[in-house]
């Protein structure tokens, strides 16, 4: 089998006196389709942050890539240890955000150009290449002129799909980024995520409330609770016949 792409291994993060993740250990293999599900509050959104080296941890050691992603302990919490290795780190993942944080003032060209010429010295033509081949990927590529506000929540939506793509990381994360929109423009975004997994052998971790989507779409199923993992399965096995008591009490609320 192959080894993880991802492996966490017993991670801890407090705000103050809240634990928010509670001894946290989980691994993932390169090109596994993963969902995060669970009750609000449980975790979900800040593994991802973590995963992005958004946060710190407060404890334990993860590793992409077999390299650590936090180390150096400063004042108690794990970070990563110099720019350039952080920066290394971040060409490897990609996230994207339930409120799609588009730069306002740049046109949908410039927001997929941008990190590529600014982190990695992209030319300009070479950018603006890559940024329409993923604009027509996303099917947007009629409205790179146009300004984000011009555009409805489900486009927005896949150009920061097309933004983060534009890296090409190896592991894309996504963090309820169909939360925000009118139900009538969820779909567009599901397919450009189904098509990614169609298309590419991209890892691909979300945090989700389509619970049909997560169905579909994942190889496997993570339940969080109160900062840990309850349990875990092929979506059949978590969907249909969960074992713990507290993943039956939220899928019955929920489904
Ligand atoms: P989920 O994604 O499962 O809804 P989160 O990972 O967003 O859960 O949050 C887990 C817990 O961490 C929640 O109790 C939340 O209030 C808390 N939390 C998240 N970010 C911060 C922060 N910056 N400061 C303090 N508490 C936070």
């Amino acid at each position: 089998m192959a080894a993880p792409i991802i492996r966490i291994d017993n991670i801890t993060k407090r705000y103050g006196p809240l634990t928010v993740l509670d001894g946290l250990s989980m691994e993932v293999l390169p090109g596994e389709k993963l969902a995060l599900i669970g009750p609000s509050g449980s975790g979900k959104t800040t593994i991802l942050r973590i995963l992005m080296t958004l946060e710190t941890i407060s404890g334990g050691h993860i590793e992409v890539e077999g390299d650590q992603l936090y180390h150096m302990p400063k004042n108690g919490s794990l970070v990563p240890a110099d720019d350039r290795h952080l920066q290394r780190m971040r060409e490897k993942i990609g996230m994207v955000f339930q409120h799609f944080n588009l730069f306002p003032h740049k046109c949908v060209l410039d927001n997929v150009t941008l990190a590529p010429m600014l982190t990695k010295g992209v030319a300009k033509a070479a950018a603006e290449k890559r940024a329409m081949e993923l604009l027509d990927m996303v099917g947007l590529a009629d409205k790179a002129k146009n300004m984000p506000a011009q555009l409805s929540g489900g486009q927005k939506q896949r150009v920061a799909i097309a933004r983060a793509l534009a890296l090409s990381p190896k592991i894309m994360l996504f963090d309820e980024v169909t939360s925000a929109l009118d139900p009538e423009l969820v779909e567009e975004v599901l397919n450009v995520m189904r098509k990614l997994a169609a298309e590419t052998d991209m890892t691909m971790l979300l945090v989700t409330h389509e619970m049909g989507f997560a169905h579909d779409f994942a190889d496997r199923i993570l339940f969080f609770d109160r900062g840990k993992i309850v349990e875990e399965g092929k979506p059949d096995e978590i969907f249909r016949n969960p074992r713990q008591e507290r993943t039956q009490t939220f899928l019955r609320k929920i489904i």
